[in-house]
């Protein structure tokens, strides 16, 4: 069976996706697309052939053909397209947040339990990286004893002027968050902001780089590094310190060049070409639990946790001090354990 996907936002992940779905990957077909700029979703469908244009995502939510839904508009579109798919009974793929705020994720998280399985996936790729999942692994088998402590960087070459301190929380931090919680199997109790100098390369007003503290419930404490405009690459690290040892994300380049009595390896340049195998897994597990008519990985209590933790991060930006994060009691359908997704 060919699952028909239908995708709600033709910007540059979207685009992204639908050459992952029509070029690489098996079991799937673009069949429609839906962009608020309709002559971007009419670019796009030009590249895709048998490929439909719908006016609105709810049009394309509702078209009887569409199998499963790829969400990649911007994060406050992102609820009305996932609640109508829960209510068509369509699985669906939701890009990083599920939603920016608690009350909307709250409703998805309703909606979900009320249906009562799992339909919707959130993109945090990273639980799909070879690297994560070995830490995962060495952490479960026990090779470094129980984890204490954990630092996490998340560097970027560079962002456009537009990109605010917030921003640095809500769409960069939080894929350190995510892969926190999932490592670690613990949600976070509590989160602080802290602000090193700022680099010469930030825009003014722009808190680049700053330190993201996370308590976990488990009494681990994480790190988090973030810095958008390192100059050098794109560059992902990883490190949890256990009573026995410790684990680390090893550098990815996959050769060293030694010459002139030095070595050195590639960095990436960006998040497109650190994480491609992991997009990739991504939406193949997708594809094929879709197909299925079910959903694995990240889930909408995934994606609620991480929108707590990043509102509270902002909360805590501004406010300089410690915000403690309550999160809602945990619905028994994410109990379950859940492929990569891990915790359900
Ligand atoms: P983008 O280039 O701005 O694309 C978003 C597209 O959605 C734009 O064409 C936008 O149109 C359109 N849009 C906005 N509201 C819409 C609506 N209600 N219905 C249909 N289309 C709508 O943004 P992007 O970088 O692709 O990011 C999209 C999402 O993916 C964001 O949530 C982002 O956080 C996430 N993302 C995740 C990763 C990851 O690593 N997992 C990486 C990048 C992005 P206008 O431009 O006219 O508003």
């Amino acid at each position: 069976m060919t699952l028909n996907v239908g995708v709600i936002g033709t910007g540059m992940i979207g685009q992204d996706h639908i050459r992952r779905l029509t070029q690489v990957l098996p079991g799937a077909r673009v069949a429609a697309v839906a962009d608020i700029d309709l002559d971007r979703a009419k670019a796009a469908a030009d590249n895709v052939p048998g490929s439909r244009v719908h006016q609105s995502g709810l049009d394309l939510v509702g078209d009887e053909s569409i199998d499963a839904v790829v969400v990649c508009s911007w994060g406050p579109a992102h609820p009305e397209p996932v609640l109508a798919c829960i209510e068509a009974g369509k699985p669906v793929f939701c890009e990083k947040p599920l939603a920016t705020t608690e009350e909307d994720c709250d409703q998805i998280v309703d909606a979900e339990v009320a249906v009562g399985r799992r339909l919707v996936t959130v993109g945090f790729m990273r639980r799909y990286d070879a690297g994560y999942q070995a830490m995962k692994q060495a952490l479960s088998r026990g090779e470094i004893g129980a984890p204490l402590i954990m630092h996490s960087a998340h560097r970027n070459a560079s962002v456009p002027a537009s990109v605010t301190s917030e921003m640095i929380v809500l769409d960069t931090g939080v894929h350190d968050i995510d892969i926190a919680r999932w490592l670690l199997d613990a949600e976070v109790a509590a989160t602080a902001v802290l602000k090193p100098r700022r680099g010469s390369r930030a825009a003014d007003d722009l808190q680049d780089p700053l330190i993201l503290l996370l308590e976990m419930s488990s009494g681990v404490l994480v790190d988090i590094e973030v810095l958008v405009n390192s100059g050098y690459g794109y560059d992902i690290r990883g490190e949890i310190v256990g009573e026995t040892g410790t684990v680390e994300l090893a550098e990815t380049a996959a050769v060293v060049i030694k010459r002139d009595g030095g070595f050195g390896g590639r960095v990436p340049a960006d998040w497109r070409e650190r994480f491609v195998r992991a997009y990739d897994a991504e939406l193949q597990q997708w594809i094929d639990a879709a197909s299925a008519g079910t959903a694995t990985g990240p889930s909408s209590w995934d994606g609620y946790a991480a929108t707590a933790v990043t509102n509270a991060g902002v909360q805590a930006l501004h406010g300089g001090a410690r915000v403690e994060v309550s999160l809602r009691p945990q619905p028994d359908l994410y109990r379950a354990a859940g492929g990569t997704g891990g915790k359900g």
